[in-house]
């Protein structure tokens, strides 16, 4: 049989597609394993996402959406104590934020039921038994990568005990941490994930999905190895902390046998849960790692806790909801996934990397406008009192699509403080007194006077606009060494203008090795707040507007704080980048 269509070549794909993932879904459907793909992105909702989650998202649904699959959203919260739906919430909003939907929304709790007729079948099929040897206890038998581990004094309980035993676990009988259900498989293994690793715990802990209904809750590996199963997903993704696992995860699929026991699965059609038991293939791939970062959400929880941050949403934060604020988009950030690559390559990314996939998004999509970070006031006193203009100014460069807009222009303006220079350093291109510059889209001024406060501090400069440099006339072009930007001082919004930049200053803040922590490398100039001007258009702009700033970088209105008559800009990242050349 041949089918009308060619089947997608790796060939087909763009380069940054091509990974050995998407090398084998392409192949197992080429080969007709699976005749549509299923992936699930499953964060633990125990944390706020940061950009090293973007990279599984990016994977799980990109996938999924390139090859007509579909990808569910599950909440792995197996971990009562450390997980809030606040994280579960903000979880769901990040994922959308980055563009993705999701075919189901399921949480492992959802399961608990299934895991916990799987976890009877294996007592009675002799995979598993229940062990009282106390935590401490069970490391003593685990052995180490050198040595075989000893079995469990409990492994050898009959069936009807170890059923009595699991069922009153799950009663509430007994303490936390008196007993734990394990996997009988194999404790000479040299994998020690296979040494009879605890399947159940007994945690006497409301659950935010499921409140008190549960006193054992399944370990990671088994919930996460069914929850694959039940929702037939093929093809299972995660990070290379994993790859260990995968022995364990494989033993769980096959042991259970979620697709040759459908009773098992009763408890979802009673609740009208779709599922679709298969048996899925986990692959692991490298983390993101960034430097300059810290990119763990206990690290990140703790930035937040000791309040040396303003909030998880902090636009220093390397959360998704942090760089959002700071005005990451979503485009830079799946950019800069694609162009990192995926692999089995452990290895760091360069935080120039990701200003880089942010410039250029913004560089292409955000229009131009101008602000004044730093003010000194210019008079031209060659134009009279109440002297009122609008220029047109086209809204970016390179793209007319932006159209344009009305600049106000007046006999006073703001300029930048460090455009003038009583004093030039050699190669100075802006202004002197007595030199000439062009004030962008205006015309030529000249600084005759410099006028200075009692302290000798330059307070205003007083000069003339040359009437042959304006727009449309005959000397317009006329040369002069610099521009400079400006805004209109009567028609300026005061703005509170947000200066950040990266939050550590070292590349490895996570490197503990000379007895420092990252809490010790915070960039103490990461954040710095100034008055400025920004012309009419930039404060009318809705939260979340990004704009590049002519001359001083790019800008986005804050989120939270902005508004139209009191307006708050946070800088997203400098024009250039600042790092490269100090170090
Ligand atoms: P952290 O170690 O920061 O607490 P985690 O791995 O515990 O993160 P989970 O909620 O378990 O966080 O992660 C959900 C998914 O995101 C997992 O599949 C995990 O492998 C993936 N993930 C987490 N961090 C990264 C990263 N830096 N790069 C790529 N994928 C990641
Ligand atoms: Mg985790």
């Amino acid at each position: 049989m041949t089918s009308a269509l060619p089947e997608p070549t790796a060939a087909d794909a763009p380069p940054e597609k091509r990974d050995f993932i998407r090398q084998i879904v392409r192949e197992d459907l080429a080969s007709g394993k699976h005749t549509a793909i299923r992936t699930r992105f499953p964060p633990e909702p125990n944390g706020y996402l940061h950009i090293g989650h973007a990279k599984a998202i990016c994977l799980d649904f990109g996938i999924a959406a390139e090859f007509g699959g579909q990808c569910n959203l599950r909440f792995d919260d197996t971990n009562p104590a450390r997980e809030d739906p606040e994280f579960v919430a903000a979880i769901q909003d990040d994922v959308r934020w980055l563009g993705f939907d999701w075919a189901e929304l399921r949480h492992a709790s959802d399961y608990f039921e299934v895991y916990y007729l799987a976890a009877e079948k294996l007592i009675r099929d002799g995979k598993a038994f229940v062990c009282d040897l106390s935590a401490e206890e069970v490391r003593a038998y685990r052995g180490s990568l050198t040595e075989p581990g000893r079995n469990s004094p409990f492994r050898d309980r009959s069936v009807e005990e170890n059923l009595d035993l699991f069922r009153r676990m799950r009663a509430g009988e007994f303490e936390d941490g008196a007993r734990t259900l394990r996997a009988k498989i194999d404790m000479a293994s040299g994998n020690i994930n296979l040494r009879d690793p605890a399947l159940y715990r007994i945690k006497h802990v409301a659950h935010q999905n499921t409140g008190d209904a549960w006193p054992i809750y399944p370990m990671y590996d088994f919930a996460h190895a069914l929850g694959d199963a039940i929702e037939g997903i093929t093809h299972s993704l995660c990070t290379l902390e994993f790859e260990d696992h995968r022995p364990l995860y494989d033993w769980c699929v096959a042991q259970v046998d979620l697709a040759g026991h459908p009773e098992l699965l009763q408890p979802l059609l009673a609740r009208g849960l779709p599922n679709q038991a298969g048996t899925p293939r986990q692959i692991e791939f490298s983390r993101l790692n960034i430097n300059y970062t810290v990119m763990s959400k206990r690290k990140l929880t703790q930035l937040v806790a000791d309040g040396l941050v303003d909030g998880w949403d902090d636009p220093r934060m390397y959360t998704l909801q942090g760089l959002r604020r700071r005005g990451y988009t979503p485009a830079a950030l799946r950019l800069l996934v694609d162009r990192v690559g995926i692999s089995k390559q452990n290895s760091v990314i360069d935080f120039s990397v990701l200003e880089g996939c942010l410039r250029e998004d913004l560089d292409a999509h955000a229009p131009r406008r101008m602000a004044v970070i730093d003010p000194l006031k210019l008079v031209l006193t060659n134009l009279p009192e109440g002297h009122e203009e609008r220029l047109a100014f086209a809204n970016h460069p390179k793209d007319e699509r932006f159209g344009s807009r009305e600049v106000p222009f007046s006999r006073e303006l703001w300029i930048e403080r460090e455009d003038f220079a009583e004093v030039p350093p050699k190669g100075w291109k802006r202004l002197v007194p007595g030199g000439e510059v062009r004030l962008r889209g205006a015309g030529i001024a000249r600084v005759d006077e410099v006028v200075k406060d009692a302290e000798g501090r330059v307070v205003e400069l007083r000069g003339w606009l040359d009437p042959e440099s304006r727009p449309g006339m005959e000397g317009a072009n006329r040369k002069v060494k610099g521009t400079i930007h400006w805004v209109s001082a009567a028609h300026a919004v005061a703005a509170e203008i947000r200066l950040y930049d990266r939050l550590f200053s070292v590349e490895k803040p996570d490197d503990e090795s000379d007895g420092k922590t990252y809490r010790d490398h915070l960039n103490p100039d990461s954040r710095r707040s100034a008055r400025g001007w920004v012309e009419p258009a930039a404060a009318q702009a809705a939260p979340e507007q990004s704009f590049q700033f002519e001359r001083l970088g790019y800008f986005v209105a804050d989120r939270h704080d902005h508004r139209a008559d009191a307006p708050v800009f946070n800088r997203s990242v400098t024009l250039r980048d600042t790092w490269a050349a100090r170090a």
